[in-house]
């Protein structure tokens, strides 16, 4: 079962309503998985009837389609294209303002998000691996970011174990998932009868304190825990190692390069979906009477045309270097910043990239010949 040493309680279905209830009560907006547009996606909850309960999620590279769950489960789709980058760091965002004052002067002043308390039900364990990156990155010793931080506070989280991967999924191979072991407030394995459901957090326990509820049977929790491996089995893609590092980083003039950059499109939107990439483009917005400006950060990509500007030069000025600068960053030099890679297996990028280009087989592509000069 879910590795915590809380004891595990055992969450009849019938009572899923009365944790979103507790939640409420304790003045958190419940987000949770609802389908929308044809995905499964983030949205505010006012009971559990709203969840994307019976339904799974084909995907494949280029492809995400709701299919029927025949067991009616709650949470027998992978992911949908969120994860819970959008609940921490903001798409669009002023990050400060500046104006001038009745003597003339310049005031500058950050602007901070007022967010509400936050209840995410529903995230993987790939989700909240790459929330501890993006805390790395955002939260770092000396360069706390405050807005990232405002709403990181206020988020309480509960993940669910994937019973269900998608065929795009390799978290197995990351060692990200698919069961979740640490940065959850709860966690729910969800089995035919209920959830097996433990504490992860101080706030988690209350919570489930509250909640009342018989402990887990052993049984329970071997069926959860072998869940949980049964899930990591049936992953058939996979990265080659953990630290790709020297090996993409000794192939960097390879010919695949070149035949990645053939299909990609450079849209970004591997990037837009990925849960840990986290560059941002900051922009001026000064009002026009000139007495005062705003300054926005939004989500950006290394595949976009601008992000590789620099002092009148554009360093990464043809696809494959925006490819590779990708890659690279995310599977060998975010060892060197972050001591692990930047990928968590979720498989995002393979299911909504329009042109299907898959990551593993780029990998496998790229380290399984000779490094060509
Ligand atoms: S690189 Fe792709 S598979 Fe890895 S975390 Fe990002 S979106 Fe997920
Ligand atoms: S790899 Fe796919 S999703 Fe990413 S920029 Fe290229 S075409 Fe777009």
């Amino acid at each position: 079962m879910l590795a915590h040493p809380d004891p595990a309680g055992f969450l009849p279905l019938d009572q899923l309503p009365e944790l979103l209830s507790l939640l409420m009560r304790q003045g958190y907006q419940c987000l949770g998985p609802a389908p929308e547009h044809g995905a499964i996606v983030m949205r505010p909850l006012q009971t559990s009837s709203d969840l994307a309960r019976g339904l799974q999620a084909e995907q494949a590279p280029g492809h995400y389609r709701l299919t029927h769950d025949s067991d009616n489960r709650y949470f027998a789709w992978a992911h949908g294209p969120q994860a819970i980058k959008p609940h921490t760091f903001a798409p669009q965002e002023s990050v400060w303002q500046v104006d001038r004052d009745l003597a003339g002067v310049l005031q500058f002043r950050p602007v901070m998000p007022e967010p509400p308390l936050q209840a995410l039900i529903g995230v993987r364990a790939c989700d909240l691996a790459a929330l501890a990156l993006q805390d790395a990155h955002f939260l770092r010793e000396g360069r706390r970011d405050p807005q990232y931080a405002q709403r990181r506070e206020r988020l309480f989280l509960v993940a669910v174990q994937c019973a269900v991967p998608a065929a795009t999924c390799f978290c197995a191979s990351t060692g990200d998932g698919p069961t979740p072991t640490a940065g959850y407030d709860l966690a729910l394995a969800e089995l035919a009868e209920g959830f097996v459901t433990v504490a992860g957090s101080e706030k988690g326990a209350a919570v489930l304190r509250a909640l009342n509820l018989s402990p887990a049977t052993a049984g329970q929790i071997e069926t959860a825990r072998q869940q949980g491996e049964q899930a990591a089995a049936v992953q058939t893609r996979s990265l080659p190692g953990q630290n790709l590092r020297d090996a993409l980083m000794s192939r960097l003039e390879h010919p695949r390069w070149d035949e990645v950059a053939a299909r990609c499109l450079a849209c970004g939107n591997c990037t837009a979906v990925c849960p840990t990439c986290f560059c941002h483009a900051e922009t001026d917005v000064p009002a026009l009477d000139g007495d005062s400006s705003r300054h926005e950060r939004n989500w950006d990509s290394c595949f976009g045309e601008s992000h590789g500007y620099l002092h009148g030069f554009n360093v990464r000025s043809d696809i494959r270097s925006r490819y590779r600068q990708w890659l690279t960053h995310k599977l060998a030099t975010w060892h060197d910043q972050f001591g692990r890679g930047g990928c968590v297996g979720c498989g995002r990028c393979i299911a909504w990239c329009p042109v299907g280009i898959d990551l593993t087989e780029e990998v496998a592509a790229l380290t399984a010949s000779e490094v060509k000069p």
